[in-house]
């Protein structure tokens, strides 16, 4: 994993960047810094505006694991997709399907309250629809709640997908597409033919997996387990990126314009 900050680094990302180029970012660590209070983290209105500007000249993706509704709170501006809950919602394709993700969570969801005891206070179960999100952060012995967790989890029917997070564990059903289908499936619906995509937690190893030519990958933070090529060292370098991006995309804008 290197440096994207790095000679090399900046060279690739500019030369990586074309008029079919689809920008793509996750969200929670990503554009937003990671709240203590999940349902209040900010985007920032620099790196909105610097996105706005970015969407001048391509479209620019969020996949995140809220539920779309959720995370359109975050926002001033609307981007061209916003594909939610790890990939499972918002994809034209799935819709159909999706009624019967949501069935499912609902189902995990009984089958949970159904085991919960006293001993997990502090465990919070979110429902967002084609997905079900278990919130340990707030449970007096973290490490045990979240081997207890596990284990429950296991046993429910039909066995979800387990993503893990940041003090969460996500349940996703089984054949729903995941983060890295839903890029490639927005490579095809924007009619792009490469990407860039920038998240941090292990629902983005969705995509960090595809390891292909045309998908640029890089992570927040620098880790070695991730499968994503390249890195930026922390969630406020993000704006640095974002901003690198729009003046490679205006600079060439005003050199076609000068040939003109
Ligand atoms: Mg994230």
């Amino acid at each position: 994993m290197k440096d994207i900050f790095s000679t090399a680094g900046l060279e690739t990302l500019r030369h990586f960047i074309t008029p079919h180029t689809l920008i793509a970012f996750d969200l929670d660590g990503t554009l937003a810094p990671i709240s203590p209070d999940p349902g209040n983290i900010t985007v920032s209105n620099e790196l909105q505006h610097e996105l706005q500007m970015i969407m001048q000249y391509l479209p620019v993706a969020i996949i995140t694991g809220r539920s779309r509704r959720d995370a359109l709170r975050f926002f001033e501006i609307s981007p061209n997709y916003l594909i939610g809950n790890h990939g499972a919602e918002g994809l034209p394709r799935w819709e159909q399907a999706e009624t019967l993700f949501n069935e499912l969570g609902q189902s995990w969801k009984m089958q949970l309250l159904h085991c919960l005891e006293t001993s997990d206070a502090g465990v919070l179960l979110e429902d967002k629809g084609t997905s079900l999100s278990v919130h340990y952060r707030h449970t007096v012995n973290r490490d045990q709640a979240y081997h207890r967790l596990l284990h429950m989890l296991k046993k429910l029917t039909p066995t979800p997908r387990i993503v893990e997070g940041k003090c969460v564990i996500n349940l996703v059903p089984f054949n729903a597409p995941h983060k890295g289908d839903a890029l490639l499936e927005l490579l095809h619906l924007a009619g792009m033919n490469s990407a860039i995509f920038m998240g941090d937690d292990e629902t983005d190893e969705d995509i960090f997996a595809l390891k292909q030519n045309h998908i640029l990958s890089i992570r927040v933070g620098k880790s070695t387990t991730s499968q994503a090529d390249w890195f930026i060292p922390e969630q406020n370098d993000l704006l640095k990126i974002v901003i690198e991006m729009r003046l490679h995309l205006q600079r060439t804008q005003s050199a076609k314009n000068q040939e003109m």
